[in-house]
C-alpha cells in the first residue's frame, strides 16, 4: 500500500521532539493524537486576524467569523452524512455531549424506566445517567461480552422490556479496541421504539462514520482525537428528537426572546448551544477534518491496522508473558496488556524513559477493568503517522524491560 507515512509525519511539528535523548514515540493516540500544523496555523490565523464574537454583530470581523463557525458546521454535517446542520451541536467534547443527552432526554423518563449500556463503557458514558439517577429512578441495564471483547447481543437483545427507554453504547472500547456492531445495535433498539446514543470518541479518527447509515438518533465525539484542537466536540441529534428535547443550558444565544416572566428558544443547533462557543478552535476542526480526508480515512485504517497486526503478531510471538486485553475479528488499533504481573505503572515508565509514551491505568472504564479482574493495563494505541519502526523500536524497548521487571 502505498502510504507515504513519513511524509506526513512532517505535518507534526510534535513527532520531531525527543525524549530522553531518544526520539519521542507516540503511542497515546487513544487519549489524544497530535496536531498538524495546518490546524494550529488555523488557530494562530483566526486569533490574529478575525477573533470576534460569532452571531452578535453586523460588522465585519463578527460576520467573517460567524460565516468559519458555519462553514466548520456544514463541514461537520458532510463528514459524518448528517441530514441537516441543525442536527450538529457544537459541545465541548464527547463527554459534554453524553451529558447533554442523559440530561435533556433523560427529562422525559418516567421512574422505574431503564437505560442499556455495555460493559466496556468510558465513565463519560456511566456516570451521566447515575446523575440523572437524582432526579429519576431509573436503572442501568448492562450488556455483557465474552473473553475476546465481543458484546454478547443475544444477552443484549433479551434486556429489552417494557421500560426500556434508551440504549447508549460506545462504537469502539478505548480500550479493547472491540468495534461494536453498532448498526445491528440500533435496529434492534429501534424494533423497540427506542432511541440510541453512539459515543463516537474512538471511532470517529479511524474508520468512516456515516450516522444515517448507523441510523443512531445521537452520535458524540471530540475534536482532540481527530488531529483537532482541545475544547470543542460535536453532537449530532436526529431533529425529531432535538426538537422534542428541553435545552441543555441557558444564556445567551440559545433564546428567541427573553422577558422576566417567559422565555422562548432559538432554532436548532442554536437552542443546545448557549453561551459563546469557542469559535477559533470550531474553525481549526474544520482543518482537522480537511486534513483527514486529504489522506483518506479508509486509508489512515488500512495503515493502522497494519500497525496493529505487525504490533500483536510480534508482542504475541516475543513475549510469552503478555497477555493482551480485547481480541475482536474487529478491532481498532488498540493494545491493552499486561506484561506478566508487572505493575502497569512501572512499565509505562519504564517505558517513557526510552521514549515511549504508552498509557498506563484503569483508562476511565473501572467497570469493565473490575469485570477483567484488574486494576490496570498498559495501552499502546496508533495513529495515522506511527511506523513500524515506531514498533520495533516499542518491541526492543520491551525486551529492555522485562528482565527488569519479571
Ligand atoms: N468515550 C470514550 C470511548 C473515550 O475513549 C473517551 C476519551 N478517552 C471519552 C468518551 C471522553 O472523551 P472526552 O474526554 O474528549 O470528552
Amino acid at each position: 500500500m502505498n502510504f507515504d507515512v513519513e511524509y506526513y509525519r512532517r505535518d507534526f511539528p510534535a513527532l520531531q521532539r525527543t525524549l530522553y535523548g531518544r526520539p519521542l514515540t507516540y503511542f497515546d493516540n487513544t487519549a489524544t493524537s497530535q496536531t498538524p500544523k495546518c490546524v494550529v496555523d488555523a488557530i494562530e490565523s483566526a486569533y490574529y486576524n478575525s477573533k470576534a464574537n460569532v452571531h452578535r454583530g453586523v460588522h465585519t470581523m463578527s460576520q467573517e467569523m460567524t460565516a468559519l463557525q458555519e462553514a466548520a458546521r456544514e463541514r461537520v454535517r458532510g463528514f459524518i452524512n448528517a441530514e441537516s446542520t441543525e442536527e450538529i451541536i457544537f459541545t465541548r467534547g464527547t463527554t459534554e455531549g453524553i451529558n447533554l443527552v442523559a440530561a435533556c432526554m433523560g427529562d422525559s423518563f418516567k421512574d422505574g424506566d431503564e437505560v442499556i449500556i455495555s460493559v466496556m463503557e468510558h465513565h463519560s458514558n456511566i456516570v451521566p445517567w447515575q446523575l440523572l439517577q437524582r432526579r429519576k429512578d431509573i436503572k442501568l441495564r448492562v450488556i455483557p461480552m465474552d473473553e475476546c471483547g465481543v458484546l454478547n447481543m443475544d444477552a443484549y437483545r433479551g434486556l429489552f422490556n417494557e421500560h426500556t427507554a434508551m440504549v447508549s453504547v460506545t462504537h469502539v472500547s478505548n480500550v479493547l479496541g472491540t468495534v461494536n456492531p453498532v448498526k445491528e445495535i440500533v435496529a434492534e433498539a429501534h424494533r423497540h421504539g427506542v432511541p440510541v446514543l453512539i459515543d463516537g470518541a474512538q471511532a470517529i479518527s479511524h474508520r468512516k462514520v456515516d450516522v444515517r447509515d448507523i441510523d443512531c438518533d445521537f452520535y458524540a465525539f471530540s475534536a482532540h482525537k481527530m488531529y483537532g484542537p482541545t475544547g470543542v466536540g460535536v453532537l449530532y441529534g436526529r431533529k425529531s428528537w432535538l426538537e422534542k428535547m428541553p435545552p441543555y443550558q441557558g444564556g445567551g444565544e440559545m433564546i428567541a426572546h427573553v422577558s422576566f416572566d417567559h422565555t422562548t428558544y432559538a432554532d436548532l443547533p442554536f437552542k443546545f448551544e448557549a453561551g459563546t462557543p469557542d469559535f477559533v478552535c470550531i474553525a481549526a476542526m474544520h482543518k482537522a477534518i480537511d486534513y483527514m480526508e486529504s489522506i483518506g480515512i479508509k486509508r489512515i485504517e488500512e495503515h493502522e491496522q497494519e500497525l496493529l497486526k505487525y504490533a500483536t503478531e510480534r508482542m504475541a510471538a516475543e513475549f510469552p508473558q503478555i497477555r493482551i486485553y480485547g481480541n475482536a475479528p474487529v478491532k481498532d488499533a488498540i493494545i491493552s496488556f499486561m506484561l506478566g504481573d508487572a505493575h502497569p505503572y512501572d512499565v509505562g515508565l519504564l517505558l517513557d524513559k526510552q521514549g515511549i509514551a504508552v498509557r498506563t491505568g484503569h483508562h476511565c472504564a473501572q467497570p469493565l477493568l473490575e469485570s477483567l479482574g484488574l486494576e490496570g493495563v498498559a495501552r499502546a494505541s496508533f495513529a495515522l503517522y506511527n511506523t513500524r519502526e515506531e514498533v520495533d523500536r516499542f518491541i526492543a524497548a520491551l525486551h529492555r524491560i522485562e528482565p527488569m521487571l519479571l
